[in-house]
């Protein structure tokens, strides 16, 4: 929902000021729309339903995955694809994906998204809206910004979307923004956020020319650079930071890059989460067996890591799998 839009079409209707208050609150909460806003005049309500629409998206397609992970393909007002994962664990914990651009300009390798046309950054009602779209199913509980796009290209409205989720019952602890190490945004990210949301790192490599030949944003902000705005964060937030890291058979996925990662990275700063590859057709996924011995490595070094859970592959819903196709 265009908050700004119910706010103006409010006070052109000469409502109070808590009527805005009174939409977004039954909307943060699940509500399916102005109809069940029983507090509100009815008139009102009909006038909304005309005036406002009641989420800036709609809906084109939603697919569900064994695992009942569920991915929606949305359609912005002039038309740009943009896509979003629920993802259900057996603990209870439901965390949503969302995107913060419509494709994105960066053109790592390995990821799906890069391939596809870069559209525009997103505004934060529609970033609210891919939320809201999942709590209107069920009540959710974590968030990463992990889908299309890189949130620090488009830093305000990813902020200003990530300060509302409390509302709708994601605290900024289980919030995650993750980022390429987009050092303008990193930077801001760090002087600026009080909020104690999350932060992760795609570093992919430790070898800086490694890393420049699948992510090109690397020659663009050194790695030294980004960690250091990293170690930063820790110290003002007393909170780890994720690193993430897709395993690419043959490519950064031995013994030896393992050692280079373990040299690089800081374990009172940065946890690792080696992530499979989820093919999107340029490369091969390491082995069990690589990743065991990589992880090996990492243990032996003391820095703290995890592999990820893959979630939803079979409808190309995992991490790298989502370009708007169908
Ligand atoms: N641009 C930000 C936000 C997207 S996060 C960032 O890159 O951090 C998406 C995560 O999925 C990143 O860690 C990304 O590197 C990872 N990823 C991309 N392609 C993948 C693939 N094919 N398989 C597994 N993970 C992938």
């Amino acid at each position: 929902m265009n908050l700004e839009l119910l706010e103006q079409t409010l006070a052109d209707h000469g409502e109070p000021s808590f009527r805005a208050g009174q939409v977004w609150e039954w909307t943060a909460r699940g509500a399916a729309g102005y109809d069940e806003m029983t507090n509100l005049p009815r008139a009102l309500r009909d006038a909304l339903a005309e005036e406002v629409p009641f989420s800036t998206l709609t809906v084109e397609d939603e697919a569900h995955a064994a695992d009942g992970t569920v991915k929606a393909l949305f359609r912005t007002g002039d038309g740009h694809p943009v896509e979003a994962v629920l993802m259900r664990y057996r603990d209870g914990r439901r965390s949503i994906c969302v995107s913060s651009q419509s494709g994105c300009p960066l053109t790592c390798t390995f990821c799906a998204t890069g391939a596809m046309r870069f559209g525009r950054n997103l505004r934060a009602s529609e970033i609210l809206d891919q939320v809201l779209h999942f709590r209107r199913i069920e009540p959710l509980n974590h968030l990463v910004f992990m889908g299309m796009g890189e949130p620090f290209l488009n830093y305000e409205d990813v902020l200003a979307a990530a300060r509302r989720l409390p509302e709708i019952g994601i605290t900024h602890r289980r919030t995650t923004i993750s980022t390429v190490g987009w050092l303008p945004g990193l930077t801001r990210f760090v002087d600026e956020v009080e909020e104690p949301i999350r932060l992760a790192l795609s570093i992919h490599a430790a070898n800086p020319r490694l890393r420049s030949q699948i992510m090109p944003v690397n020659d663009r902000y050194p790695l030294s650079s980004v960690l250091e705005e990293c170690r930063r964060y820790v110290e003002l937030r007393h909170r780890k930071v994720f690193v993430e890291y897709v395993m690419l058979a043959g490519v950064n996925d031995s013994v030896e890059r393992a050692r280079e990662l373990t040299e690089l990275l800081d374990p009172k700063v940065f946890k690792v989460n080696l992530i499979p590859y989820n093919p999107t057709g340029m490369y091969d996924g390491s082995s069990r067996e690589a990743i065991a011995a990589f992880k090996a490595v990492l243990d032996r070094a003391r820095l703290p890591s995890t592999v990820r859970l893959t979630r939803g592959r079979d409808i190309a819903a995992a991490c790298g799998q989502l370009a708007a196709m169908r």
